[in-house]
């Protein structure tokens, strides 16, 4: 062990200090929030899983994100050894792959898929397969996911305008939307008397903004909207669940990332994508924000500089790998380096992504 200490130092020092998690829960493993209420962070460097959440009601059960159909096919018997209540609903936090892929699942284990209404304008942006154009991301999908090839893009069909409210009198969750962020239908998932938020990845605790889909100005505002909702536990759509210091540091994240790149906003784009690294280190500088800065982050900064009026500058072969790595599955297939070895050592398996 000294020996090794001495051989590898910083892989020490590293594997304690570098992460300032408010919590480190095991991923794959079930966490109770509260009294019926539960919390599953999914294994997104391995197999692309989104988190899962699910609130036992006094009749049934209602589930927070599809996750992909390998993630439903893991849950659904993680909720099966706690309650023998039919699963209901399965609420999409907004339409990428990871999140509403599993629909079909849920569907077949008799639950319905709901969502925002802008869940649906999204995937007929972007599902054009399924809606009888070209082929989208979903046929992209099926490429490299066994799981998605061997299921079928069942969109929700349960829809809401502003909220929706699911309450028994013990329990009460309301789904809700507070405008752009992370996409165009972005759904939260908030438990009033509990003052727990499920946020989907309109908030996410590590480096996994994905940010093609979204605004970041307009996320922003979002954010601050379900911050006056006063949660004390944030349960995110990626990375573990921690108190509302959470979407604190998301929002400052895209604030300071804002900031930096604005410097920018009138410079050439060839000069902004000199500046990335330099952006970089600022942004690592900020401890409150540091873990959110990963491998994405030449495409945030050009993501930002697009939104202010800049011109792309990313070549057409890096944009169609930050594409195929994760714009219709953002996580699925992540290089290793851009999961911090901390939030990979939860994971239990190390198979291919379809099992
Ligand atoms: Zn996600």
């Amino acid at each position: 062990m000294k020996a090794l200490k001495q051989l590898f130092p910083l892989l020490f020092v590293g594997a304690l200090t570098a992460i300032p998690l408010p919590t480190r829960a095991e991923i794959n493993k079930v966490e109770t929030v509260a009294p019926d209420v539960f919390f599953h962070e999914g294994d997104l460097a391995a197999k692309g899983h989104c988190n899962n959440g699910w609130i036992i009601f006094e009749d049934y059960v209602l589930v927070i994100d599809g996750n992909f159909p390998s993630g439903a096919q893991e849950i659904i018997p993680k909720i099966r050894t706690m309650t023998n209540k039919p699963i209901r609903f399965a609420f999409d936090t907004h339409h990428h792959g990871d999140h509403a892929y599993g629909n079909q699942v849920w569907v077949e284990n008799g639950a319905t898929p709901v969502a925002h209404t802008g869940v649906i304008d999204e995937m007929k942006k972007y599902e054009t397969g399924y809606y009888g154009n070209k082929p989208g991301r979903w046929e992209e999908a099926t490429k490299d996911r066994k799981d998605v090839a061997g299921s079928k893009l069942k969109p929700p069909t349960l829809l809401f305008r502003k909220d929706m409210i699911f309450d028994d009198g013990k329990h009460r969750v309301e789904l809700l939307h507070f405008g752009v962020a992370h996409t165009h239908g972005d759904g939260f998932a908030w438990l009033p008397k509990e003052k727990i938020l499920f946020t989907g990845d309109a908030c996410v605790n590590g480096p996994f903004n994905y940010m093609g889909d979204g605004d970041s100005g307009q996320w922003v505002k979002t954010l601050e909207a379900a911050k006056k909702l006063g949660a004390n536990i944030v349960c995110p759509g990626h990375g573990p669940m921690g108190g509302a210091s959470v979407l604190d540091d998301q929002i400052a994240f895209f604030i300071e990332l804002r900031k930096e790149v604005k410097k920018y906003a009138k410079k050439r784009p060839e000069e902004v994508n000199a500046a990335v690294e330099k952006i970089k280190a600022t942004l690592q500088q900020n401890k409150q924000i540091a873990r959110y800065v990963g491998t994405f982050f030449t495409a945030q900064v050009e993501k930002v500089y697009v939104e202010m009026g800049g011109k792309p500058f990313q070549s057409a072969a890096a944009r169609l790998e930050q594409h195929r790595h994760h714009a219709h599955n953002h996580g699925h297939e992540l290089a290793p380096d851009a999961v911090p070895a901390q939030m990979r050592t939860g994971r239990r398996t190390n198979r291919p992504v379809a099992n």
